[in-house]
């Protein structure tokens, strides 16, 4: 299985994601969904900013 959101391999720690970023990319566009621009949708975000568990 390889991560949805960039195609890498899968990190259990992430599953089904490679890595927490992708994660984040993946739930943003949940949350964003009717929000961007419909087919400007990009593979990665680098403009995503790091999230911190420990702030919450
Ligand atoms: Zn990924």
């Amino acid at each position: 299985m390889t991560c949805p959101i960039c195609g890498k391999p899968t990190e259990p720690s992430y599953r089904p994601f490679c890595s927490r970023r992708c994660a984040d990319v993946d739930l943003a566009r949940w949350l964003g969904d009717g929000y961007r621009i419909p087919g400007a949708e990009p593979a990665t975000d680098p403009a995503l900013p790091p999230r911190d568990e420990s702030a919450d």
